[in-house]
């Protein structure tokens, strides 16, 4: 198909939203809009292989790759078949793009990438997206971290992003507008007024994309963005945040880098306060009592990242050593104590820092009891309270295998 060459290629910003680069394309092509560009290339495609032409996005707004959910291998398929559109230099729409990541973030949090980066999905923007009128009117175009929710202030100029067109009044979104320098009324975006934003924003906005930054605590010597991101998650998912919800979850960000520049003392205030609160307001008896009772997802979350590296995550090593403490304070008695709250094998396995598969061996040879009856022949739930956290602490203190790598093997598979 002859005029579906694209010959003028603009050169991408590396910062660059994929969304914002195909419009820029569209227009530095005299194409009117995304969806004329979209419909030929479609069409283009669908001649070439039909499963990547059909799974080519029509709408700007759902168009990077983690939109796609059942076919996303054939919509990278389409975006690379488009990137060597012709015999000119390739087009960087892969590099650009926001993809769905294998990174299991806090025990099942789904998370997206891009360049080696992960950030859970939750903290992706679901509809305005804001700008900086200071770095529209140096370039024109939409960096990815104006879609981050925690990207309020521009790091580079200091300024508060701005949500609403000051002229018409309605909120920004590139991605609906089509339109990347000015408002749907034609307001020109960069001569907005801008207000100096908070140095708390700033740090926040740096946080999660400059991997230098003076921020006290263990969220600035983390130079992994990734980690922080998943540190950000924690302090949401133990603040029993509605994680869908933006306003909530950007409330909690704020007050994330307080606990976190205070690390690791409110967190140990946090834990030995539900600790207090469930005493008061046990039903039964401490080992008839999940741990959860008492914490919540604080145990599950810990996970940070599935499969990082022990010594990286600050967040598991505190939390054992707290319940260590626990166990530690409160010695085994003929009645039941904080010591013997019960654990599922998911828990069990976190703080053991193993698999699921080795928690269930060390159960059927014994290195882990059952704290109550298990039933023959039936394999115990991974979310049933199974044992009690005296034992899992012992046998993590004892056992721990310091240079197993990222998982820690207990016993050898059969
Ligand atoms: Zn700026
Ligand atoms: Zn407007």
């Amino acid at each position: 198909m002859e005029d579906m060459q694209l010959l003028v290629r603009p050169k991408p910003f590396l910062d660059e939203s994929l969304e914002s680069y195909l419009l820029r394309l569209a227009e530095a092509n005299f194409i009117e809009s995304y969806r004329l560009l979209s419909g030929a290339v479609k069409e283009w495609l669908l001649e070439q292989d039909h499963e990547a032409g059909g799974a080519f996005p029509l709408d700007l707004a759902t168009a990077n790759i983690w939109h796609a959910r059942q076919s996303s291998s054939f919509r990278i398929r389409a975006f690379s078949l488009l990137e060597k559109l012709t015999d000119n230099e390739d087009l960087p729409l892969l590099a650009l793009s926001l993809r769905h990541s294998a990174a299991d973030f806090c025990g099942g949090y789904r998370a997206l990438a891009r360049g080696g980066v992960h950030i859970p999905r939750c903290f992706i923007r679901k509809s305005t997206i804001p700008v900086c009128p200071l770095c529209l009117s140096e370039n024109i175009y939409i960096p990815q971290a104006w879609h981050y929710q925690a990207y309020t202030a521009c790091v580079r100029h200091g300024v508060k992003l701005i949500d609403k067109c000051p002229s018409c009044g309605e909120s920004l979104s590139y991605l609906e507008s089509e339109m990347i320098g000015s408002c749907r009324c034609g307001y020109d975006l960069s001569l907005a007024q801008t207000i100096q934003a908070d140095e708390k924003n700033i740090l926040l906005g740096k946080l999660i994309t400059c991997e230098e930054t003076e921020f006290p605590g263990p969220l600035g010597y983390m130079s992994s963005i990734s980690i922080r991101n998943a540190a950000l998650l924690y302090y949401c998912i133990i603040s029993s945040v509605n994680v869908e919800d933006e306003l909530e979850v950007y409330e909690s960000l704020l007050l994330a880098m307080d606990f976190y520049a205070s690390w690791p003392f409110r967190f140990k205030e946090i834990l030995s306060e539900s600790f207090d609160k469930a005493n008061e307001i046990l039903i039964r008896p401490y080992n008839k009592t999940p741990i959860s009772f008492a914490i919540g997802s604080c145990l599950p979350a810990s996970t940070m990242i599935k499969g990082m590296r022990q010594e990286e995550n600050f967040i598991l090593s505190e939390l054992f050593g707290c319940l260590k403490n626990i166990v530690e304070n409160n010695p085994k008695s003929r009645v039941g104590n904080r010591g013997d709250m019960l654990l599922t094998i998911v828990e069990a396995a976190v703080l053991l820092r193993t698999t699921h598969e080795q928690i269930y061996l060390l159960l059927e040879s014994g290195y882990l009891k059952a704290a109550g009856r298990i039933k023959i022949h039936q394999k115990v739930s991974p979310h049933e309270p199974t044992f009690y956290l005296r034992q899992v602490v012992e046998l993590a203190e004892s056992r721990m295998p310091s240079d197993f790598g990222v998982v820690a093997t207990y016993l050898p598979h059969r």
